[in-house]
């Protein structure tokens, strides 16, 4: 009985084995391109080669600004919002920030924000749990606006805020929206959303929005829906009247969507 066991066993086995030895390299027949060499910095958070440097410490070419300084090395918010020269697609932006030392809460704690265009917040506040200079808890906001969210549309998974004046790091990838524009008695309007904006958002390296689907623009004061704007936008920094401090701000253009290139033959055994 025993012996009859071993056999069957070891017979399985082989059949395992023969069944490895005899499986064919299957390949989808796709013509992929060969991924383009792309050297990443030494250290993580540095550009790598195909970023583009928005700001690196001492020159601020690429933004439209008149208030903000750079202060040892830091863009500080001045008088109103700055933008980017250049317009922009789907990206991948990386920006490092810190906001002021304070014992305010709310939304008037260290508030800034990155924006793609005018259109689309990710929160920059005071959101650490920590107690204020006296010892007493720092006002809550409203889980959706504090820092990590996308304003009033989506609270982040996880509060990975470090204290104030310490350096943070946000990594954020921005698929621009598809709207269709029509004209109706001579305004524009946006007839469809053909595909909506999603954001993914690290905070301090920790996953806090997982591709959100945006549902339109971030408002103050108005619930969520698609404006009419431009295909490519600006990056644009808030001014919401507190010296938030900005480092190492680079930005890739990233593929508008996931085609694949075209099936260039039928799937087939290498
Ligand atoms: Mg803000």
């Amino acid at each position: 009985m025993r012996l009859k066991k071993l056999v069957a066993f070891v017979s399985v086995i082989t059949i395992g084995i023969g069944a490895v030895a005899l499986a064919k390299d299957w390949r989808s027949g796709i013509a992929w391109t060969e991924p383009k060499v792309v050297t990443p910095a030494d250290t993580l958070g540095n550009p790598p080669s195909d970023a583009v440097v928005l700001f690196d410490g001492k020159d601020t070419s690429e933004w439209d600004n008149d208030s903000w300084k750079v202060v040892d090395g830091s863009l500080v918010v001045g008088k109103r919002d700055i933008r980017t020269k250049k317009k922009f697609g789907s990206v991948q932006l990386h920006i490092e920030f810190a906001v002021p030392v304070n014992d305010r809460g709310g939304q008037g704690a260290g508030n800034s924000g990155v924006y793609f265009g005018s259109n689309y917040e990710v929160q920059i506040l005071d959101s650490h749990a920590e107690k204020d200079t006296k010892g007493n808890n720092k006002k809550v906001t409203y889980f959706d606006g504090q820092c990590g969210s996308i304003y009033k549309q989506r609270a982040p998974e996880v509060n990975a805020c470090k204290k104030g004046g310490e350096w943070q790091t946000y990594d954020i990838v921005f698929n621009r929206p598809k709207l269709q524009i029509a004209e109706k008695n001579g305004k524009k309007v946006v007839e469809k959303v053909i595909r909506p904006a999603y954001l993914t958002v690290f905070h301090n390296g920790v996953l806090i929005i997982n591709h959100h689907e945006l549902e339109g623009s971030t408002s103050y004061d108005n619930a969520p829906h698609y404006d009419v704007h431009e295909e490519l936008l600006p990056i644009l920094l808030q001014d919401h009247g507190a010296p938030v401090k900005f480092r190492n701000i680079w930005i890739r253009e990233i593929q508008d969507d996931n085609t694949k290139p075209k099936q260039e033959r039928e799937p087939y055994f290498n």
